[in-house]
């Protein structure tokens, strides 16, 4: 399926929220502040960053993880399956199906039959939507003639030293690409990715990640590679 659109004109938003009773409730709870998932799986189903939790739209509890009700909301009405910062859950009580999730909270990577799990198993997928821990947080230390340099923490060194760039990695911004990823330096303590920005690109000041994957040549020498690079909260 197409990925969401983004929330449209907070104006229509509003007007859409006056004209449907059953939302009180959950406009009592605070505004609703849908950003960016970390991530996708192959379906399009969001998947969480740090500090990032499940919301739905007239929902009035927030999740933590892929528990039952985020699994059928996104199963019976994925649009209204939304994501939000920690932060700003509002009023929303946590879920307290989140405590014991029933089903795998990446089902089509971790569906190979955790016993006790139900009948109904995600089918795998063929090809699996890298983990979360393949999401590493980066923050801006520079830009400098349309060069962004980004640093990971040292926890993620090691990880990192393992780590190629293949050619046409690119920086994504809201599925634009705005620029291309040309080193990986995991020599220094804070390994830093140095990004070629598109001229025309806009250069935002916020914290951004880059998503790995295993390599795609067949010749590469280290198991993984940098998929791209984003925003972690585009505006
Ligand atoms: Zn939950």
């Amino acid at each position: 399926m197409p990925r969401p659109k983004r929330q449209a004109n907070p104006l229509v938003s509003k007007y859409l929220n006056a004209i449907r009773p059953t939302q009180t409730e959950a406009n009592n709870l605070g505004e609703l502040k849908p950003v960016e998932p970390a991530a996708r799986r192959g379906d399009g189903a969001p998947l969480l960053g740090n500090e990032q939790v499940y919301v739905m739209k007239y929902g009035t509890k927030y999740h933590t993880v892929w528990c039952k009700v985020v699994a059928e909301k996104w199963e019976h009405s994925p649009r209204g399956l939304l994501v939000t910062w920690l932060s700003d859950v509002g009023g929303r009580a946590r879920c307290k199906e989140c405590d014991r999730p029933p089903v795998p909270a990446k089902p089509p990577l971790s569906a190979t039959g955790r016993p006790g799990a139900g009948t109904n198993q995600v089918i795998e997928t063929q090809e699996p939507t890298p983990p979360d821990e393949d999401l590493i947080p980066l923050k801006v230390v520079g830009l400098s003639h349309g060069i962004l340099f980004l640093a990971a923490g040292p926890e993620h060194r090691e990880r990192l030293k393992e780590t190629a760039i293949e050619p046409s990695t690119p920086l994504s911004v809201d599925g634009r690409r705005d620029g291309m990823v040309v080193r990986l330096d995991a020599t220094k303590a804070e390994p830093l990715l140095v990004v070629q920005m598109d001229p025309r690109a806009t250069f935002m000041d916020v914290p951004y990640q880059m998503r790995l994957r295993p390599p795609l040549r067949r010749s590469a020498t280290k198991p993984y590679a940098v998929a791209s690079v984003e925003p972690v909260s585009p505006k």
